[in-house]
């Protein structure tokens, strides 16, 4: 009888100091990521999905069926039987010694992933085939980790999670351009909800607030959809949106919980992820593990909004050139002008706050000089904006003059009756979870956070 083993339990026993040399026959099972031989003896490179590293196989003429063995090809799904060996002088800490090596699932002649650096352009284009490179496996475990990041920062603080729903007939909740739904064979996006209108959410911040005034610590966690026609890379059709709600909370207290939750994923991320996260730091962004060490002892910088504009005044009147080069208050800023501030003035994460009441959304809590609003973004160095929150109007005949001047009241009355309805200060915030996947990384394409990426004109997959 052998023992079935994988790479990841046995690099995490080794860690742990447990004795791997007498486990006898061992067996494992995953793919060749290389193959190379000297007509003595050779070396398969295994890769079994389990980790990030990879377990040396070692084949020799003891090996049963040593000609078959030294033809398998990257990519090939193998079975190895063996013996674990330690290797305490090798830069691996351990390989099996083969004693079979059975070819599960040869490869043709036209597999696309050679070993050799392939572009991600390039990699993009096969996005079924792309999981298996190296920098997807530290992509998508870390999404993987980030993900359960999130879950338990939230959870540890009491927040129940909401699952809002996908589909909605709120098209007004101002945060972009929405997907209609239709139905096959009736071409009527207008009334093909069984009758009514609905959309695929921009947001479920609407919808979550209302389970704040009930559970006061809530948040939602899933896909979002927005009819982005800008063909940026940091803008998809569809992409993941944390988004909290807090009741009895202001623009401070959502501040607080916003550095705390990206700064706990941070944290996470480099605890459990260590291999990926030193690959990133060699190959997609040099030094991004320190730059994220740092920025785990820095406390955020809180600016008004006012003020960025009068230093993107002064970066224009000392010769700065941005691409939108007319700087005046009131504007909504463009990514590049995000990243001088955050880059250029404060060299780390920084609050913009109290943005003009104009350029933001209708529930945003205006402030007692009627021109701003409790707002504020998080703008991250290499990105700009990541997050996005507010307090939001609690008062309602302030919100209700603003709905109806909009012309938005309409399906939206129960939104406004928690005004009047036990209704308190309460504040939120929504984290692109695909930025935050990118910051945390340094991937600087959304196009390379998601799975199968749904930008504009992409729908391969
Ligand atoms: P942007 O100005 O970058 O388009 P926004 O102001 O429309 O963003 P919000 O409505 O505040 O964004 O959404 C909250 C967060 O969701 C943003 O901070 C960002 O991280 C993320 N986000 C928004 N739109 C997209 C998108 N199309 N693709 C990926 N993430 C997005």
């Amino acid at each position: 009888m052998s023992t079935i083993i994988d790479v990841r339990t046995t690099y995490e026993a080794f860690a742990n100091g447990a004795d791997l040399s007498n486990l006898g026959e061992v067996e494992i099972y995953g793919w060749a990521r290389t193959n190379r031989n000297s007509g003595q003896i050779g070396f398969i490179e295994l890769h079994d999905g389990t980790a990030f590293k990879s377990i040396q196989v070692v084949y020799s003429n003891d090996t049963d069926n040593y000609d078959a063995v030294a033809h398998i090809t990257t990519a090939a799904a193998v079975k190895v039987t063996g013996t674990l060996v330690m290797t305490p002088e090798m830069k691996q800490p351990f390989e099996i010694h083969a004693k079979t090596v059975e070819l599960l699932g040869d490869v043709s002649e036209d597999y696309p992933l050679q070993k050799k650096r392939t572009s991600l352009e390039f990699l993009r284009e096969i996005a079924y085939l792309r999981p298996r490179a190296n920098t997807f496996q530290a992509v998508f475990r870390v999404r993987s980790v980030l993900a359960m990041a999130v879950h338990s920062f939230f959870q540890e603080r009491g927040f129940v999670y909401v699952h809002t729903p996908e589909i909605t007939g709120n098209d007004a909740e101002g945060a972009g351009s929405v997907f209609t739904i239709s139905t096959e064979g009736t071409p009527h996006p207008y009334t093909d909800f069984f009758g009514t209108k609905a959309s695929l959410t921009v947001s479920g911040q609407l919808h979550v607030e209302a389970f704040a005034l009930a559970f006061k610590d809530v948040y939602t966690f899933g896909p979002t959809f927005r009819a982005e026609k800008s063909n940026t890379k940091r803008h998809a059709s569809e992409f993941w949106m944390i988004e909290p709600e807090m009741a009895f909370t202001d623009l401070n207290g959502d501040m607080e919980c916003i550095e705390a939750c990206i700064k706990y994923c941070i944290r996470y991320v480099l605890e459990k992820c260590p291999d990926e996260m030193a690959f990133f730091s060699t190959w997609i962004e040099k030094g991004r593990m320190d730059q994220l060490n740092a920025v785990l002892n820095t406390p955020f910088t809180r600016m008004e909004y006012t003020d960025g504009i009068k230093l993107l005044q002064e970066a224009v009147k000392n010769g700065h050139k941005f691409d939108y080069n007319k700087i005046e208050w009131g504007m909504d800023l463009q990514s590049e002008h995000e990243r001088y501030l955050t880059e250029e003035v404060v060299k780390g994460p920084t609050f913009l706050i109290n943005y003009p009441k104009e350029i933001k959304a209708f529930y945003m809590r205006e402030n007692d000089d009627g021109k701003t609003v409790a707002a504020c973004d998080l703008l991250v160095p290499g990105e700009g904006e990541i997050v996005g929150g507010s307090q939001r109007e609690e008062r309602y005949d302030i919100l209700k003059a603003k709905m109806d001047k909009l012309g938005n009241t309409q399906g939206l009355e129960w939104y406004l009756n928690l005004r009047k309805y036990g209704g308190c200060k309460h504040a939120g915030f929504g984290i692109g979870f695909d930025r935050l996947l990118m910051y945390i990384t340094g991937i600087d394409n959304i196009r390379d956070t998601e799975p199968y990426p749904r930008t504009s004109n992409a729908l391969k997959y």
